[in-house]
């Protein structure tokens, strides 16, 4: 019999959690292994991939907008340029005003100076003149963002990862994981680890040295869309957004927010608020074309998990992204790496420290 193959870091799931952290510990010369059992329904698998710096009806600044969008946005683009591929689309965002009442609200946010000036390109205070758009309101162009064909990206890093040997795409049975003194033992792959990061999103929950964590997942949906004559130089947002897709007149409208019971079969509620949502941004007609769902990682405080495990301390989390696993996971990725190599400290607000209360050791 041959020794078991040894690796620094095992990762469990390769969405964009998953396929960002193994590039960077990679990166770093260390020797990974990568578990993902492809599930469609994953949440990395149906996003849209927008990177937004704006949230919600009251236009607030995404949380630390400043730091992680550039920090994406750079991360995309050189990964673009490595891959021969681009998969990042740096789009303004136009957020259109659905009232005067909005307008004046994005005017005095955008008073505020910095770091908000740095993504408001434009504000218009008239009604905006574009094929297929419903604007009289007008509406703020925002820049540094964008969005990524995730989807795309991850199919790309898989063929690597099984050209190269560091990806197995089977589901990991973490039953079957054996801790010792220097690390773990998983028989079913015959190998040794130092060190285990679950990043398997929602299914976190599932991993039994987690389900004491307050994730919930949130189950939300995406429509593709064809809308011939719509504008396709931007991405809109008002409700939902829509992103142009690679095809002409293609779109991706989303997205839906559902706590459990979740629906499971299509056209029903989320198909009908995506297109009402649709149709108060133009007024040309659509067809769907197909409509996707899939799990978010939510968690009560709504920012991220990452960090050691109370008692384990061979294994860490690197998850809880809710809606913004995409602009978030890059420089996170780089603060979880550093952390574990004792280079450095996790923001407070993203170390899973802040729940080690609710820890109830077995
Ligand atoms: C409809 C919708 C639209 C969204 N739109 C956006 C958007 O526009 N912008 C944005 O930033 N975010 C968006 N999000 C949120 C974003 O998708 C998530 O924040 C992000 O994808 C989470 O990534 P993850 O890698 O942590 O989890 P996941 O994408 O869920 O990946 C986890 C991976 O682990 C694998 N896995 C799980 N268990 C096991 C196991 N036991 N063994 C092996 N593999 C396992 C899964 O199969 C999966 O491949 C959207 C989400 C949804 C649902």
């Amino acid at each position: 019999m041959t020794d078991p193959a040894i690796y620094d870091y095992l990762l469990i799931g390769h969405g964009i959690a998953g396929a960002v952290l193994a590039r960077e510990l990679r990166g770093r010369g260390h020797r990974v292994l990568v578990y993902d059992e492809p599930r469609p329904e994953a949440a990395s698998r149906v996003a849209a991939g927008l990177m937004n710096p704006v949230a919600g009806k009251r236009f607030a600044l995404t949380w630390r907008a400043h730091e992680t969008l550039p920090a994406a946005v750079a991360y995309y683009q050189k990964l673009g340029e490595e891959l021969g591929e681009e998969f990042f689309q740096a789009n303004d965002i136009l957020k259109v005003f659905g009232s005067a009442q909005e307008q004046a609200q994005m005017l005095a946010r955008a008073a505020e100076g910095d770091p908000w000036q740095g993504f408001v390109a434009k504000i218009e205070t008239t009604p905006i003149e574009r094929p297929g758009l419903l604007a009289p309101h007008g509406g703020a162009w925002l820049r540094g963002g964008g969005h990524l064909r995730v989807e795309a990206l991850l199919a790309a890093l898989a063929r690597q990862g099984r050209a190269e040997g560091w990806l197995r795409e089977e589901t990991f049975d973490w039953a079957a994981l054996v801790a010792d003194g220097s690390g773990v033992a998983y028989a079913p792959g015959r190998l040794r680890a130092h060190r285990v990061v679950c990043c398997q999103g929602a299914a976190a929950l599932a991993c039994p040295h987690f389900s004491w964590l307050p994730l919930t997942p949130n189950q939300g949906a995406v429509l593709d869309v064809a809308v011939p004559g719509l504008s396709a130089a931007q991405v809109l947002n008002r409700g939902a957004y829509v992103v142009p897709g690679v095809v002409p007149e293609r779109f991706r409208v989303g997205a839906t927010y559902r706590w459990p019971p979740f629906a499971t079969e299509p056209g029903g509620d989320d198909q009908r608020e995506l297109a009402g949502r649709l149709a108060d941004l133009t007024p040309l007609p659509f067809t769907v074309t197909g409509e996707r769902r899939g799990v978010r990682p939510a968690v009560r405080d709504r920012r991220p998990l990452l960090g050691r495990h109370p008692a384990l301390s061979w294994l860490s989390l690197f998850g809880g992204f809710g809606s913004k696993g995409v602009s978030l996971a890059p420089r996170l990725a780089s603060q979880l790496a550093d952390y574990l190599n004792h280079n450095g400290e996790l923001w407070p607000d993203v170390n899973l420290a802040r729940y080690y209360a609710l820890y109830v050791a077995p």
